[in-house]
């Protein structure tokens, strides 16, 4: 019995490892002219059909991005040389300023729904050892222009390292201090602290604050607190969704703490 079962436990013990981020794998055939073989035969015929739609949905993916990039990015040019090298009226001016800033905001848009998308589609993450403060000393040189008279502090070590993917988590650090800045706040701070077993990164800031009815849902695609006010600043409600997909594919947890009115931390 233990003869004939043993390739059934081959093809079992290569079927089981077999996830989304290595479908070009196969089970072991047996070779034995049977049923065993038959099965095997027919779940590699399986794994070659999903590998191939996995693939179908990543370039669709990359290639939908592009195409839809390229026009949005080509309208904000339009717009921006008409008003630079023509003389337009008030009123056309106003129309062009419009188009420029709808396009921009059409952009980063798009750009979101495809890191969703890529989500979804089950991407991972592609971790390196990296410097959290040195990410987030990069945020700060690029969100400076936005920040106003609101400070931005960094604490912590340059030479805690990381395993993380550095592109996915600069992303994560510039949506949650946007978020900060967005909220009003003239003081945010990051903190980077190695707690026993991992390492923590901190957004505290002391804008508006979250009412508590709000907190669960916050992660939500599409969820913003307060839809009216939002739409003007150009917010999708879905920075922070993204922010909890690419926590979690770290295998990170995300908490966030709020006081309406004092401000939010969230970790
Ligand atoms: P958005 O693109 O609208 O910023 P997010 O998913 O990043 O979308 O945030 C969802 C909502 O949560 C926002 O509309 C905002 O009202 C609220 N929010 C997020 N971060 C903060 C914060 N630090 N302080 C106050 N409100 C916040």
């Amino acid at each position: 019995a233990r003869q004939a079962l043993g390739p059934i436990r081959q093809v079992r013990d290569a079927a089981a490892e077999i996830t989304g981020k290595n479908l070009n794998r196969r089970v072991p055939e047996p070779g034995t002219n049977d049923e065993v073989e038959d099965l095997a035969r027919t779940l590699n015929g399986m794994l070659e059909r999903l590998e191939n739609s996995f693939e179908t949905q990543r370039r669709f993916t990359a290639d939908a991005s592009h195409e839809l990039r390229t026009p949005v990015t080509a309208i904000a040019g339009h717009a921006s040389y008409l008003l630079r090298r023509t003389n337009p009226t008030a009123g056309q001016r106003e129309s062009l300023e419009a188009i420029t800033s709808l396009s921009m905001r059409l952009g980063r848009l798009i750009g979101d729904l495809l890191d969703l998308a890529r989500a979804d589609a089950g991407f991972g993450v592609e971790p390196v050892e990296t410097s959290l403060v040195a990410l987030a000393e990069d945020v700060h040189l690029e969100v400076a222009a936005i920040a106003g008279n609101a400070e931005i502090e960094i604490l912590g070590s340059r030479d805690l390292r990381v395993s993380v993917d550095p592109h996915r988590f600069r992303q994560v650090i510039r949506n949650l201090v946007q978020n900060a800045l967005k909220a009003g706040s003239s003081r945010v701070t990051v903190e980077v602290v190695k707690q026993l077993e991992h390492v923590s990164i901190s957004v505290i800031d002391n804008g508006s604050g979250i009412a508590p009815e709000h907190l669960g849902k916050l992660f939500d695609r599409f969820y913003r607190v307060d839809s009216s006010r939002d739409r003007g600043v150009g917010g999708s409600g879905l920075g922070l969704s993204i922010v909890k997909w690419i926590v979690e594919a770290h295998h990170g947890e995300l908490r966030v703490t709020s006081t309406l009115g004092t401000g939010s931390r969230f970790e």
